[in-house]
Parts: structure tokens; sequence; C-alpha cells
């Protein structure tokens, strides 16, 4: 079921939003070099906690950290770790969620270590520019299918892969709800949209082929079945009578 949010559900969503934006931000200025996933976790909780909401990700289906926190060939779902070292020219994509008053806000970005590639820093720029193309299209009376299309077409222009298997979804007093909002589809297609829905796109794009693996070991964590890099960029976005508004930027 699809659930329409009022305006004031909207503001609300947007306050759980800034706290998921202050924690982002505030990550972006501690990525370095020696860094370990879990210190950035245990700052993106700080944050969170600091504002009176509370972590969307823990204990999620028994997810063990406050954010998500994917370094590499990780797709998504990595577990925040001290082993796990930020190396330069690492990549490091950071998801965090937030829950505020009864509402959920979801974003990721994805961060360079240090100097990275020219190709390691196109991957990061053509995801964050899939989703700005994804977003565009995030108005009534378009299809789900004309959000997944755009950030399909801007993914393979650039001769990237395209994850099948994660998706991005509906958002409010759930973290996930319907509909889901996959990166791929054909213009036209899938659900209609309409004003008051709040969705989060999050086109998931690798450097190599589309395929991923699901971790045997922890349950959790996703990577690219041929260890190339993978970049994730996400925005909490309402779709309203001005268009679509994004919630957590
Ligand atoms: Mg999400």
């Amino acid at each position: 079921m699809i659930i329409i949010k009022t305006k004031t559900d909207i503001e609300k969503i947007k306050d759980a939003g800034k706290i998921v934006n202050e924690a982002l931000l505030s990550v972006e200025e501690i990525v370095r070099e020696g860094v370990t996933t879990e210190e950035l976790n245990a700052l993106i909780e700080k944050i969170i906690t600091s504002h009176g909401a509370t972590p969307s990700f823990k204990n999620y289906n028994g997810f063990p950290a406050a954010s998500c926190i994917s370094p590499n060939c990780v797709v998504v779902h990595g577990i925040p770790s001290k082993k796990t070292v930020l190396r330069e020219g690492d990549i490091v994509s950071v998801d965090v969620g937030a829950y505020l008053k009864g509402y959920h806000a979801d974003a990721a970005r994805t961060y360079p270590v240090g100097n990275i590639s020219s190709e390691a820093q196109n991957l990061i720029d053509v995801t964050k520019e899939c989703f700005f193309r994804g977003a565009q299209m995030a108005v009534h009376g378009n299809r789900v299918g004309d959000i997944g299309c755009a950030v399909q077409a801007y993914a393979e222009e650039n001769g990237y892969g395209v994850v099948r298997e994660l998706v991005g979804h509906g958002v409010g007093k759930n973290l996930h709800e319907s509909p889901d909002i996959p990166n791929f589809g054909r213009a036209g297609r899938g659900v209609r949209l309409v004003n008051g829905m709040v969705i989060a796109i999050e086109p998931m794009i690798n450097e190599g082929c589309a395929e991923v693996d699901f971790s045997r070991e922890d349950g959790w964590t996703v990577t690219t079945r041929d260890k190339k890099l993978s970049a994730h960029y996400e925005n909490t976005v309402a779709i309203t009578e001005n268009g679509p508004m994004i919630l957590t930027m």
C-alpha cells in the first residue's frame, strides 16, 4: 500500500532529513586516510542522537550499526568496523537514516578519500547526476519507470552497470514503504506518481558489471561481483504540486 503524505507529514520528514544531511556533511569533513569506518559511524550516531532522533538503520532487521559504510567494491550495507581503515585513493559510500517524531529520512553520499583516480571521481559524479536525472522525473502523473529509465540511461551511457537487486523505496513512518523505485526501467511503465508520495531515489552504480554478491559471512555486505568500484547517491524526495522537493539536502 502506498501511503500518501500530508504537508505536515512532509515537513516532519524534512526535519529528520536535516539531521541526516548534517550527519553526512560532518562525515565528509573527517573522511581521510587512516580513519576507520567505525569512527565515521560513531560521529553519525552522535549527531543523530544529539538531535533527539534515532538512527533508522540500527537494529533494522538486526543491522548492528547506526549507518552503512561501504568502501570501494562494497555497493551498500557495509558494516562499520574498527578494522576497516580508509586509504588514500579509496571511495566510500555513507548511507544514513534518521527517525524523528515518527518519521524517517534516508540519504547517501559517496566520498573520495584524499586524491582519487579520475575514473573513480567520474563514477562518483555520474552516480550523483543519475540521482538528479531520476529526481527530475519525480513529478505528479509520471510513473516509477520514468525515474528508473532516466537513471539507467545516464549510467549506461557512461559505460557503467546498474544494480538490479537493490532499489529505492517509499519513505515515511516506515523506513521502507511501497513503492519500490528501481534504478532501471521503461519510461511510462510502473506505478503512477502522485503528489504526496515521498520516495528515496538511490542509484547504486558499478564501475564494471551490474552483478553483485551478498555476503554469506555477515549477512549484510553487498559487493560488486567483479570487485570493481561502486558508488551510491540517495536523497528522500517528496512529489509535490511544486515539483520534486528534496528533503535531505
Ligand atoms: Mg534507502
